[in-house]
């Protein structure tokens, strides 16, 4: 089977290619996609209810609980499909959604879905600035289950043809004696004159300061990637100051916005001007009203839908991700990409709490807060003051440690 793969190039490519692979997408899971068939049915919807990404609102959303649920349901019978390669049925990779709060979730890559997920993190590095001349350090920890941020920084900084080394920090060791501790990360870093730091951003930030403890030398890194969490204004200045006095000068600190069901994160090409879609024609969004799940008007900010246009295994669609975002479709104004960026940060849904009757957004203070000096972690907790009076009652308490929360 010939098909298209990476030769969409301009924006004009992209509806076109994102309709030819939805189409190619729904065969499959009319016919080998147990979750979707049975909705299917309940619906009373044939194949040919669903002829173009106009006709996905015929479909009900899909949530994470429908999908933690049953996982094995959701992922495609390739063995039903006629045209299957081998690489299209061989489970390749096991992924596991970070389960913070719930168990982990397998997400299954076929062979197919893995050299889909290493191109497209390829692009993510590509997106970030890193080049065969770069030495990046991945310090995503050895994990007792197989994680997207590990991967991310595996995958991209090998296909790019970077020199990779892996810091093997982490919790479970199992006596293997495989497990570093930060002081050895950090001689690490300094030996191989790593030059991009890549790894979960609360502990990049306190490796970094444990490394000012040590007085390292980090003269060589030139670039930082804080991943799984927001990553304010405040934090890359807090960031770069601290790196600046290890000898790092300029230090750029790009962040990503992504989930698991994504293969990676999309990517700033530079500070906070936006998230690039690594691969924008194997997904297809949609932004919807919180409340009445109606589609925003054009480039507002909703609900973000993902639709899965290019999967072997685990296969979504109108998978609510959680978080209120949107996607910017215009030339990307710093480096001119032509890929839509996710142009706001964005956040999570469980970031607007009730409070005496009236909407408030927490994640708006993230900024603020973590723009303040002083501040380095916060929790924001909302209480009834006086027990006794309802008038006072808050409602929910809304813990977020760190600084930032968009993934
Ligand atoms: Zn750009």
């Amino acid at each position: 089977m010939i098909e298209k793969r990476g030769n969409v190039t301009k924006i004009g490519d992209l509806r076109p290619t994102q309709e030819e692979r939805f189409e190619r997408q729904m065969d499959m899971a009319f016919k080998a996609h147990p979750y979707y068939i049975e909705i299917f049915k309940k619906m009373g919807l044939t194949r040919g209810d669903i002829k173009c990404l106009d006709d996905l609102t015929k479909l009900p959303l899909t949530y994470k609980e429908d999908w933690i649920a049953r996982p094995d349901d959701f992922r495609l019978d390739m063995s039903q499909i006629s045209w299957a390669t081998r690489e299209d049925k061989i489970l390749w990779e096991i992924i596991f959604t970070a389960g913070s709060t719930s168990a982990p979730t397998p997400f299954y890559d076929t062979s197919y879905d893995h050299y889909a997920r290493i191109s497209q993190l390829k692009r993510t590095a590509e997106i970030a600035g890193i080049t065969p001349e770069d030495t990046v350090i991945n310090l995503f920890p050895l994990t007792s289950v197989p994680h997207q941020g590990y991967l991310s920084a595996l995958y991209g900084s090998q296909a790019v043809g970077a020199k990779l080394v892996s810091g093997y920090g982490g919790s479970f060791d199992g006596g293997f004696g495989l497990i570093r501790r930060s002081i050895e990360s950090i001689k690490m870093i300094e030996k191989q004159h790593g030059t991009v730091l890549w790894g979960i951003g609360f502990f990049l930030r306190r490796l970094i300061m444990a490394a000012q403890d040590m007085g390292a030398d980090f003269s060589s890194v030139s670039l930082v990637m804080p991943m799984g969490e927001g990553c304010p204004a405040g934090m890359r200045e807090d960031i770069r100051r601290r790196m600046a006095t290890l000898g790092a000068k300029d230090v750029r600190v790009l962040n990503g916005y992504g989930f698991t069901e994504m293969h990676g994160p999309s990517m700033e090409c530079k500070e906070l001007k936006g998230f690039h879609l690594p691969k924008p024609a194997r997904y297809f969004f949609e932004f919807l009203d919180p409340n009445t799940l109606q589609p925003m008007p054009a480039g507002e900010p909703g609900l973000v839908v993902m639709t899965h246009l290019d999967r072997r295994g685990t296969c979504l669609l109108r998978y609510v991700v959680g978080d209120i975002c949107r996607l910017s479709y215009e030339a990307c104004p710093e480096c001119g990409r032509w890929e839509p960026r996710f142009d706001i940060i964005p956040y999570r849904t469980g970031g607007i709490i009730k409070v005496k009757g009236t909407l408030v957004n927490v994640s708006a203070l993230y900024d603020i807060l973590s723009s303040i000096d002083e501040i380095e972690e916060y929790e924001i907790i909302v209480t009834q003051i006086d027990p006794s009076d309802p008038s006072t009652k808050g409602g929910a308490r809304c813990g977020s440690t760190g600084t930032g929360g968009n993934t």
